[in-house]
C-alpha cells in the first residue's frame, strides 16, 4: 500500500534512477506525484477516422505506422511518416525530424493529435505538421524476449494489457514530459496509474466538514482519479479548462490551505503591539520645513491617511500605489521624517542598487539639512564598511537607511526601528514582505512592531490585491504633479535608427538628455541584468512558439557594443554613458550622479534603469528591440521621461521579427499612458505567476491553481481560510482546527516553498 507521504521510489517502475529525474521537477513523494496533473485531455473515446478528418481541425486520431521517409531539401532535412487506417491514409511531418528516424515501425498503433491540412504535393490527402505522437503497441512490444524470465513476460504482457487500456477508447490524460523526453506522457500516465491503484484508501488532507459541504467538494481520492482517469460521462470542455469538480476540488484545497497560512501570518501581525507616533505642530513643522515643493491633492490626502496610521497603536500595514511619476518618493519621505522626529528609525528598501542609491542622494539632499543622517547599505558594500553601518544602526545613531534586500538578508539589527517602507513592491512579494517585517520588527523588544508603508507602481488588479494582499489598506496617489505633458509613443523599426539618432542629438542640442535601453549588457549572453530578478521580467524572450529564437551572438544589439558604436560613431561630439547591472555599485552611482547633473547626455542602458530612475532633464527614451520587453517593463521604462515640464519623446524600435503577443504589447504602449489599463493588459497576456516575476519575487509555487483563472475560488477560499482561523463558524470544531493546522505545518515549506508558518 502506498501513503501519500511514500517517497516515489516505493511506487512500482521508478527506481533511483528515475526517482532522481522527479526529485528534479520536485516531485519526490506519492503526493507530489498525484499533483502532476495532466496539461490536456485527447478525447480517444471515438477516435476519428482519417477519412472524416477536416482540414483547418485540430484532431486526435489514431492509426498505424505504414512507412517513414527521411529526405533533405536545401533548407533541412525532413522526416515523414505515412500512416494509415484501412485505405486512407494521413501524412505526419517533422521538419529537422532526422531523430526521429528510428523511431517509427511499421505495424506500430500510434495517437497522433495536432492540425490537420491538406498535403500540397499530395493531391487533396491529408498531413499534420509536427504532431503530438504517442505510439500505443506495435513491433516493440515484442522486445526482450532474451531477457526476463517467463513469468516476468507474463506480467509485462498483463501490465501492457492495462496500459492499453488507458491509451485509447477513453479521455486520455496527456501530461507534460519530463527529464528531456525521458519520462513521456504515456510514461507519467501508466505510473500515476498504477500509484493510483495501490494508494491507501485513506488520504483525507482535513478540510473540515462544514467547508466541505458549504463548498460542496467532491471526495479528495475520488478528485485524484478523476482528474487523472476521467470518467466516460465528464465533460470534455471542463477538462481542459480545468473545471470539473476533480479540478475544483484540488484547486480549491490548495488555495484554501495557502490562505490559511496567510490568514495566520496576517493574524499573527495584527496580534502585535505597535508604536503611536505623535504628530504635533513640531512634527508637522518639520515636514513642512524639507519639503521641496508643494504637494499635490493626492499626495496630502494620502500623507494624511498615512499620517493616521502612524498615530494610531496597531502597526500600519499600507499598500501606497500610484503611476510611475506620480511622486510616491515624497510621500514616504514625509512618513520618514513622522517617525525620526520621534525618535524612531526608518529602513527604506528598494528593489536594485540603482534605485537604492537614487533614493538615497534624494533623501540626503533633502534630509540631511534637516540634521538627520542618512546611510547606504546594498549587498556590494564592501564587508568592512557594512560592519561599519551595522554597528551605527545598532546603536541608533543613524536615522534612515536605505538599502536593497540586503537590508533584510543581512544581521541587520536597528535599535528602534519605527517604520519600513518598500518601494516598487511587485518586485518583492508578498513573502519577502512578511520576511522583512518579521525581521525588522524581533518583537521581543519593548518598542512596538514598526509601520510598514508599501508602494508600488504596478496597479494590482483589484480582485488579486483583495485576496493576496488582503492584510493591507490601501492608499492610491491618482493625479501627477502638475506641468507634465503627455508622453508621445513612437513604434519605429530598426532600420530607420539614422531618424532616431538625429532625433536625439537634436532633443540633447537643446538641452535635454536621453536614455538608450537594450535588452542585454553583451552581445554573447541570453540573460539579461537583475541576476536576482525574475529572469522572465527582464527582457528575455517570452515563451511563445510565435517568438523568434533568442539570436543571442549574432542580431541581438547589446549595451557594451553600441555603447562604443553610439560613443564613437554616431554621437561622437556628444557625451555618452554607460550603465548596466554589471558594474559595480561605486561605477553605478558615479554614472548615476553624473547623468543626474547633466554631465552625460545620453546614458546607454538595460533594464537596471526601469524602476524609480527620476531625472526630470531626461526627455526621450529610445528602447532598442523593444518587441523583446514586456509589457509592464516598457511602460516602466518610459516612466523614466515626462517628468518634467518639457515634452518627452518613447521611441521603441523594433527588430526585424516581431511575433503577434509583441505587437500587442507594441499597440498598447501607443495607445495608452494608463498604469492600469496596462497592468490588466499585462496581467492577461502573461499570466499571473509572471506577472508577479514568480518565485523570486516570492509567489507562492502553486501547482493545480491558477491565480488569474481561479480569481473566484481564491476569494471562497480565503473566506473560508479566515473562518477557520478566526473561529467564526461553530461548525468547525477544535480537531478540526487543529488537522488544518497540521497539514498546513507538514506542508507549508515544501509544497508552496513559503517561509514557517506562524
Ligand atoms: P514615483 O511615484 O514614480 O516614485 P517620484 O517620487 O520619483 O515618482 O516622483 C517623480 C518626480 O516628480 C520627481 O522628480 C519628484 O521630485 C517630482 N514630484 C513629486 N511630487 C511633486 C509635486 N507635488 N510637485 C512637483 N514635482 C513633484
Ligand atoms: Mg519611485
Amino acid at each position: 500500500m502506498l501513503e501519500l507521504i511514500t517517497p516515489v521510489k516505493y511506487v512500482k517502475g521508478i527506481g533511483p534512477r528515475i526517482a532522481g529525474m522527479l526529485a528534479a521537477k520536485g516531485i519526490e513523494t506519492v503526493e507530489d506525484l498525484l499533483y502532476y496533473l495532466p496539461f490536456r485531455y485527447e478525447d480517444r473515446m471515438n477516435p476519428r477516422t482519417i477519412a472524416e478528418l477536416q482540414p483547418g481541425e485540430m484532431a486526435s486520431v489514431i492509426a498505424e505506422v505504414r512507412a517513414s521517409l527521411l529526405f533533405r531539401t536545401r533548407r533541412m532535412p525532413i522526416f515523414e511518416v505515412t500512416f494509415g487506417q484501412g485505405r486512407t491514409s494521413l501524412k505526419g511531418i517533422w521538419f529537422h525530424g532526422t531523430y526521429l528516424k528510428d523511431k517509427f515501425k511499421p505495424g506500430q498503433l500510434v495517437a497522433l493529435y495536432g492540425k490537420v491540412e491538406q498535403n500540397k504535393r499530395g493531391r487533396g490527402s491529408l498531413q499534420i505538421i509536427q504532431p503530438q505522437f504517442e505510439i500505443l503497441a506495435g513491433p516493440e512490444d515484442a522486445e526482450g524476449a532474451a531477457g526476463p524470465s517467463h513469468a516476468e513476460r507474463v506480467d509485462r504482457e498483463a501490465e501492457a494489457r492495462v496500459e492499453q487500456s488507458l491509451e485509447i477508447g477513453r479521455i486520455v490524460p496527456i501530461y507534460e514530459s519530463a527529464a528531456s523526453q525521458n519520462l513521456s506522457s504515456r510514461w507519467f500516465r501508466g505510473t500515476i496509474y498504477r500509484t493510483l491503484q495501490n494508494l491507501s484508501r485513506d488520504i483525507t488532507d482535513g478540510i473540515p466538514r462544514s467547508v466541505v459541504e458549504r463548498m460542496k467538494l467532491m471526495e479528495r481520492r475520488g478528485a485524484f482519479e478523476q482528474a487523472h482517469f476521467p470518467q466516460p460521462g465528464a465533460s470534455f470542455a471542463d477538462l481542459q479548462s480545468a473545471r470539473t469538480p476533480a479540478h475544483l476540488r484540488l484547486i480549491f484545497e490548495e488555495l484554501f490551505f495557502l490562505e490559511v497560512g496567510l490568514e495566520l501570518k496576517r493574524k499573527k501581525m495584527r496580534a502585535r503591539p505597535g508604536i503611536s507616533f505623535q504628530l504635533d505642530p513640531r512634527v508637522r513643522e518639520a515636514i513642512k520645513k524639507f519639503l521641496p515643493f508643494h504637494p499635490t491633492a493626492a499626495q496630502k490626502r494620502v500623507v494624511k491617511e498615512i499620517a493616521s496610521d502612524m498615530q494610531h497603536p496597531s502597526p500600519m500595514r499600507r499598500l501606497l500605489q500610484g503611476d510611475v511619476g506620480s511622486g510616491k518618493t515624497i510621500v514616504a519621505l514625509q512618513a520618514a521624517v513622522i517617525a525620526i522626529e520621534n525618535g524612531y528609525q526608518v529602513a527604506l528598501m528598494a528593489p536594485t542598487e540603482i534605485l537604492a542609491t537614487q533614493h538615497y542622494l534624494a533623501a540626503r539632499r533633502l534630509l540631511e539639512p534637516c540634521g538627520y543622517r542618512v546611510l547606504l547599505l546594498t549587498g556590494s558594500v564592501e564587508q568592512d564598511r557594512k560592519r561599519d553601518i551595522r554597528r551605527h544602526i545598532a546603536h541608533g545613531n543613524v536615522q534612515l537607511v536605505i538599502g536593497t534586500h540586503a537590508l533584510i538578508e543581512e544581521n541587520v539589527e536597528f535599535a528602534r526601528l519605527g517604520l519600513v517602507v518598500v518601494d516598487e513592491q511587485h518586485r518583492f512579494g508578498v513573502m519577502q514582505r512578511f520576511k522583512l517585517m518579521k525581521k525588522a520588527a524581533p518583537g521581543e523588544k519593548p518598542i512596538g512592531a514598526p509601520d510598514v508603508l508599501v508602494m508600488t507602481a504596478t496597479p494590482i488588479p483589484r480582485t488579486l490585491a483583495l485576496t493576496l494582499y488582503g492584510d493591507l489598506d490601501t492608499s492610491i496617489i491618482d493625479e501627477l504633479p502638475p506641468g507634465r505633458t503627455a508622453i508621445t509613443t513612437r513604434r519605429v523599426s530598426d532600420e530607420r535608427e539614422q531618424e532616431v539618432w538625429e532625433f536625439v542629438r537634436k532633443q540633447v542640442k537643446a538641452g535635454h538628455q536621453a536614455y538608450v535601453v537594450y535588452p542585454v549588457i553583451e552581445a554573447a549572453e541570453q540573460t539579461s541584468d537583475f541576476p536576482g530578478m525574475a529572469a522572465k521580467d527582464a527582457a528575455v524572450p517570452a515563451k511563445s512558439p510565435a517568438e523568434p529564437p533568442a539570436k543571442s551572438k549574432f542580431g541581438l544589439k547589446a549595451a557594451v557594443s553600441m555603447y562604443d558604436h553610439l560613443r564613437k560613431k554616431v554621437m561622437a561630439d556628444l557625451r555618452v554613458g554607460l550603465l548596466h547591472g554589471k558594474l559595480d555599485a561605486d561605477e553605478k552611482e558615479s554614472i548615476m550622479r553624473h547623468f543626474q547633473k547633466g554631465e552625460i547626455d545620453v546614458l546607454v542602458s538595460t533594464t537596471v534603469i526601469e524602476v524609480g530612475v527620476d531625472v526630470s532633464n531626461a526627455t526621450i527614451m529610445v528602447v532598442e528591440h523593444a518587441e523583446r520587453f514586456g509589457l509592464s517593463q516598457l511602460h516602466q521604462l518610459r516612466g523614466r521621461i515626462g517628468r518634467g515640464a518639457a515634452k518627452s519623446y518613447c521611441v521603441l524600435m523594433t527588430g526585424a521579427r516581431v511575433s503577434p503577443e509583441a505587437e500587442q504589447r507594441l499597440e498598447a504602449m501607443v495607445r495608452t499612458q494608463n498604469g492600469f489599463e496596462i497592468a490588466e493588459l499585462d496581467l492577461e497576456l502573461r499570466g499571473p505567476g509572471e506577472f508577479f516575476g514568480t518565485k523570486q519575487a516570492g509567489m507562492p509555487n502553486l501547482r493545480v491553481a491558477n491565480l488569474l483563472r481561479d480569481r473566484q475560488m481564491l476569494e471562497f477560499a480565503k473566506r473560508e481560510a479566515a473562518a477557520v482561523v478566526s473561529g467564526s463558524d461553530p461548525a468547525i470544531t477544535k480537531e478540526e482546527v487543529s488537522t488544518v493546522m497540521e497539514h498546513l505545518r507538514a506542508h507549508w515549506q515544501r509544497r508552496y516553498g513559503l517561509v514557517e508558518v506562524g
